[in-house]
């Protein structure tokens, strides 16, 4: 089996990302070659969809492999970022007797991420956890250490910074994600080659087919990939006092889009593809970056079957007043992080008001 592995330097916290088919069956066998032993007491934490399709096959190894495993399910989407679960599982960890040596398994997508590292984070002032992405966009939350739940006023607002002890990826498990979960998936991964690697994003550009249908060899390549980029972002920023807002692309919009429409009709990846194309036809609009490089983004973007015309029911003047709603305008300043070229961004600030509104008049048709 070939593994991809990486690195997140982070001084003591540094953690191995390691990314393969099939590595579910290799947990216990990783765990070990970090130092979790069986004296460490597991909690892996799930949703509802994931449980019937992989927790028994991941409950059952570590438990052969002499682990004590206890488990807890909530349910699927993002609702259960929410305090009422957490306090459950807190519950759950306190009546399983969890302590100060035991580790959580996230094994889910991002919101599962984001949930148990933050019932980690907090459980006794922190224990240690392990991700278990099984969604295509949970390559961006493996990278980062960031972990939260939602208030009723915001999402994330309540979190904390926690790095996990290691990210165990089973390419495999990607199988089956509904196909907009995985477009979602891409969209972040796109997001990572646009930011900063040219030649990435050349290589998306011709391996469409073996990268959608999940090909072993291109996977987990392309998971390698986004991951380091993030990572390489992070480790020179990793309380997001700069360089981390780069990650940004595409989301001022996206973000209008998701508050605007509740989170029901468009979720975060097709968000920001939408956003994407729109920064890009921006840039080249304030001379910022050549022309064609809007087609291209849009292109590459639909190649992976995400959406980025303007999306049917918004008005620009709604879209507009929602991004300067957004947490990273700074003094009603508009920030936007834009396009130079393809692999290459810049956080613009006070872009003009009117330009923005008039591009998305224009788009609208
Ligand atoms: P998710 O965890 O809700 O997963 C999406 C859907 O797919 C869910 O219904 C889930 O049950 C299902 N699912 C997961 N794996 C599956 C599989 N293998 N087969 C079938 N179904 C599966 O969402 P997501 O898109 O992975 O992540 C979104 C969340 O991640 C958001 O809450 C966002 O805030 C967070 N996030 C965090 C960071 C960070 O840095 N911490 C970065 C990006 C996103
Ligand atoms: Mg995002």
């Amino acid at each position: 089996m070939s593994i991809q592995t990486l690195q997140v330097e982070l001084a003591e916290r540094s953690y191995p990302i390691y990314i393969g088919e099939g590595l579910l069956q290799q947990v216990a066998v990783l765990f070990r070659e970090r130092g979790v032993s069986e004296r460490n007491s597991l909690l892996i934490i799930t949703d509802q969809h994931v449980a019937p399709l992989y927790l028994d096959g991941l409950r059952d190894r570590l438990a052969q492999a002499g682990y004590q495993v206890k488990s807890a399910v909530v349910a699927a989407g993002e609702q259960a970022k929410s305090f009422s679960v957490y306090e459950q599982l807190m519950t759950e960890a306190i009546s399983a007797g969890l302590d100060r040596k035991s580790v959580i398994l996230a094994l889910g997508g991002g919101v599962i991420g984001d949930l148990a590292g933050f019932v980690a984070a907090t459980y006794m002032r922190g224990i240690p956890f392990v991700q278990i992405p099984t969604t295509l966009l949970a390559h961006d939350s493996s990278v980062g250490g960031k972990v939260a739940i939602n208030h009723s006023l915001g999402k994330n607002l309540i979190g904390a910074f926690h790095q996990p002890l290691m990210v165990i990826y089973d390419t495999a498990a990607l199988h089956t994600l509904p196909e907009r979960e995985k477009a979602a998936g891409f969209a972040e991964i796109i997001k990572h080659g646009l930011i900063a690697d040219e030649a990435f994003v050349n290589w998306l550009e011709q391996n469409v087919d073996p990268l959608w249908t999940l090909q072993a060899g291109y996977i987990d390549k392309a998971i390698r990939q986004g991951c380091a980029i993030k990572a390489n972002i992070v480790s020179a920023d990793e309380t997001e006092q700069g360089q981390r807002a780069l990650l940004n692309l595409g989301h001022t919009f996206g973000h209008a889009f998701e508050a605007l429409s509740r989170y029901a009709q468009l979720n975060h990846g097709e968000a920001i593809a939408i956003g994407m194309t729109l920064a890009a036809k921006l840039a080249e609009r304030l001379g910022l970056a050549e022309a064609g490089i809007a087609v291209r983004t849009k292109k590459l973007l639909a190649s992976y079957r995400l959406p980025t015309e303007w999306p049917t029911g918004f008005a620009p003047e709604q879209v507009l007043a929602a991004m300067k709603r957004d947490k990273k305008v700074v003094q009603g300043q508009l920030n936007l992080v834009l396009p130079r070229a393809i692999g290459q961004v810049e956080v613009v600030k006070a872009v003009d008001e009117q330009s923005v509104l008039q591009l998305m008049r224009d788009v609208q048709g």
